[in-house]
């Protein structure tokens, strides 16, 4: 069993079960997607297309099962102090590219405008290749995901006092006041009653936990629900500090 869920069963019985019964329901729907597809592949007369359908539904199902495996392994390995990186020297940009490029199809599907600005070419670091791009990755999904169709999602790159800036932005939900300082805590979700949306919740968490490995930055900004939201990404483009500062602020404050 994964040390989160362990470290969550000795925590008040409330929240432990409720992070079970979360952990349980976001493992369960995938499953249940491939097993309803699995039974309409085996029917006998099945036309091409069905199973085309069939087979993208369950590749789909079960990538997302293993990116819920993936986060809770690098949960528990972050609690362990056992994440750590392979750096060397990298550019921000092919890193940033993609991970556009691995979300581009899911910003197909809701009509989502994908918008690159690197404003400097200047953007050398010492990084892990991979543990960078899974931070994009997941501000990047996190933007199309929380984007109604017809959005925009942007992302800026540029240079500032010898460090790279990176800023995910979306035309989105926004974040309201209350949740905003509380959104790389682990296992939270705003709207949790109200419009549960898949995940459980790690993805901040863990994207935190990496730029700061990195002896970088994470913020999130947002004037509030459905005024869109920010997250801007500081990492030192040579040897990395670990001075690790926290804050949240508005929309206006970062342009
Ligand atoms: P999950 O994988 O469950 O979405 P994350 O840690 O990535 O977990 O995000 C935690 C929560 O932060 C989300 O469930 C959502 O409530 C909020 N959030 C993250 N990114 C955005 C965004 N771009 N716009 C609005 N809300 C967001």
């Amino acid at each position: 069993m994964p040390e989160a869920v362990l470290r969550r069963l000795s925590e008040p019985r409330e929240s432990s079960d409720e992070f079970l019964a979360m952990v349980s329901h976001e493992l369960r729907t995938p499953i249940t997607a491939i097993l309803a597809w699995s039974e309409v592949l085996d029917r006998q007369y099945l036309n091409e297309a069905t199973a085309a359908k069939a087979v993208e539904a369950i590749r789909q199902s079960a990538q997302l099962q293993a990116q819920l495996v993936e986060d809770l392994i690098d949960y528990s390995r972050i609690t362990a102090h056992k994440l750590s990186l392979k750096c060397r020297t990298v550019s921000l940009q092919p890193i940033i590219k993609a991970a556009i490029d691995a979300v581009t199809p899911m910003a197909l599907k809701k009509l989502i405008e994908l918008e690159m600005d690197f404003v400097s070419s200047e953007n050398e670091i010492e990084g892990d290749v991979l543990r960078l791009q899974q931070v994009f990755s997941n501000l990047l999904s996190n933007a199309i995901k929380f984007t109604p169709t017809g959005g925009k999602v942007s992302v800026k790159l540029e240079t500032r006092d010898g460090n790279s800036i990176a800023t995910v932005s979306d035309t989105g939900e926004g974040i309201s006041a209350e949740f905003l300082p509380f959104i790389f805590d682990c296992y939270r979700q705003a709207n949790l009653e109200v419009d549960r949306h898949s995940g459980l919740g790690l993805g901040l968490t863990i994207a935190h936990h990496i730029v700061e490995l990195h002896g970088g930055t994470i913020h999130a900004y947002s004037e509030g629900k459905w005024q869109g939201s920010a997250f801007t990404i500081q990492l030192p483009q040579k040897h990395p500090g670990h001075k690790i500062s926290w804050s949240t602020a508005k929309l206006s404050d970062l342009w």
